[in-house]
């Protein structure tokens, strides 16, 4: 993260300005996704936090999907606070749990009929990692805990063992990182990367491309860290047998160690989801509410929370306060009556361009302005919330984009949502254009 802030701004600085301000400054440690820096003086902070902080707000979105806040500190402050800090662990501290999303953690995680082997198993890794299950394999249906559950044993590694070092990939990020590494002519630091980690976690197998130097270099990495006993965990929406692009010498590897199915939950499991849900964001549900709309969304984990977000949006915007009847009327249009209201793609970018007076083009381009960054990622988020649109098909129609930058998009618009009233409204209104 830190190389990219200081690559973005040497564009544009000029090369004095750049050393005086930029080269003198260093990443303390990261938490709770705030970045603590360290400035020489009072007077580089005030410029900092005026002039630089929105790039670091900038390159980690690009980067992670998340928004880490600067904070600085300057020479003095830090000599007070942390006398005996030492400075070359720095580029370590701040990369360790980067990928990993904060919330998705074994206390975060309900245990329910469907995933108690699979969180049985997770925890067992994150305790004696590369040791009983290795490689750990999870597969079930979209949106059940696969992600949730792997990150959750990287933060919990951490907690035994801080320097343990992470790598959280999907398998598009692994084919990109290896085409980079040949293009640009560092295939060392590609492999010193990939195989030095101590647990290695890549979700969604099923999409790793079907080129041989890829897969090649999937399974010499793999045979390298599991030779040193390195825990790997993978996920995939099926079993490795049953997809057609994984070569025969990999599926038989997965086969050494422990594949875990995770099913949908039963209604009972739904309800505590979303109970404790409803706790994180402190709402205030009634019993039979939670049940009811436990009842009506009864396959997948992302929508039953896209169902309470849908609920508490609409309470915001009638000033209520949740009710049975009041979920009943705000999840009504989700199921149409008899029939699913059909909205595409398209649909919804013509809508979210024109509510936001921006061109289609920008919303499926690359700019990265927050004019448009957020329009786009709100119609990402409703392309997913609104059509039966797998996420590597919402990313391909917004101008080729990877499907965890859908992923990212739809976690941003659900924290704003849960935060934020003026995207709360943006959102329903452009919701109810679009269902009219
Ligand atoms: P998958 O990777 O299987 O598609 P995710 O791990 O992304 O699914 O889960 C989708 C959403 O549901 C996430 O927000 C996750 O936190 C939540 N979720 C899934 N399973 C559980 C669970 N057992 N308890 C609490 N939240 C869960
Ligand atoms: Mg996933």
């Amino acid at each position: 993260l830190w190389q990219e802030v200081l690559n973005s701004l040497k564009n544009d600085l000029s090369p004095a300005s750049f050393q005086v301000w930029a080269e003198s400054a260093s990443p303390l440690s990261l938490k709770n996704d705030e970045l603590l820096i360290k400035v020489p003086t009072k007077v580089h902070r005030d410029y900092w936090e005026k002039n630089l902080a929105p790039r670091v707000l900038e390159n980690s979105y690009r980067l992670y999907g998340r928004e880490i806040m600067p904070a600085f500190i300057t020479e003095d402050e830090v000599q007070e606070e942390l006398p005996q800090e030492k400075e070359e662990k720095v580029e370590d501290v701040v990369d360790r749990s980067i990928m990993l999303n904060p919330k998705y953690t074994f206390d975060t995680f309900v245990i329910g009929q469907g995933n108690q082997m699979a969180h049985a198993a997770a925890q067992v890794v994150a305790e004696e990692p590369g040791s009983i299950y290795n490689p750990l394999f999870f597969y079930g249906g979209v949106g059940l805990g696969k992600t949730h559950l792997m990150h959750a044993i990287g933060h919990e590694l951490l907690k035994y063992r801080p320097n343990a070092k992470i790598k959280y990939v999907s398998s598009e990020n692994f084919t990109n990182d290896f085409i980079t590494s040949i293009k640009n002519r560092t295939s060392e630091e590609f492999r010193h990367e990939y195989r030095s980690v101590d647990l290695l976690l890549v979700d969604d197998i099923q999409f790793l491309e079907n080129k041989v130097e890829t897969q090649n270099e999937f399974f010499y990495t793999f045979e390298e860290l599991y030779k040193n006993n390195k825990q790997i965990v993978l996920t995939s929406d099926r079993l490795p047998s049953e997809i057609p692009t994984l070569p025969e010498r990999l599926v038989s590897r997965f086969a050494w160690g422990l594949s875990v199915d995770i099913t949908p939950p039963d209604l009972e499991t739904r309800i505590a989801i979303l109970r404790k849900k409803a706790e994180a964001e402190r709402l205030e549900i009634p019993d039979d509410t939670l049940s009811y709309i436990a009842g009506q969304i009864d396959s997948n984990i992302r929508e039953l929370e896209g169902a309470l977000l849908r609920v508490q949006a609409y309470a915001t915007m009638n000033n209520a306060e949740i009710s049975t009847s009041l979920a009943a009327e705000a999840l009504k249009s989700l199921k149409g009556n008899g029939g699913v209201v059909q909205i595409s793609i398209l649909q919804i970018q013509e809508e979210v361009a024109k509510y936001y007076h921006i061109s289609i083009k920008d919303l499926k381009g690359k700019k990265r302005v927050k004019s448009i960054v957020v329009p786009r990622q709100i119609a990402m988020y409703l392309s997913r919330e609104l059509t039966d649109n797998s996420l590597p098909k919402i990313g391909a129609e917004f101008g080729g984009k990877d499907h965890t930058t859908v992923i990212h998009a739809h976690e941003k618009i659900q924290q704003l949502l849960d935060n934020d009233p003026i995207t709360q409204t943006e959102v329903s209104e452009i919701k109810n254009l679009l269902l009219k």
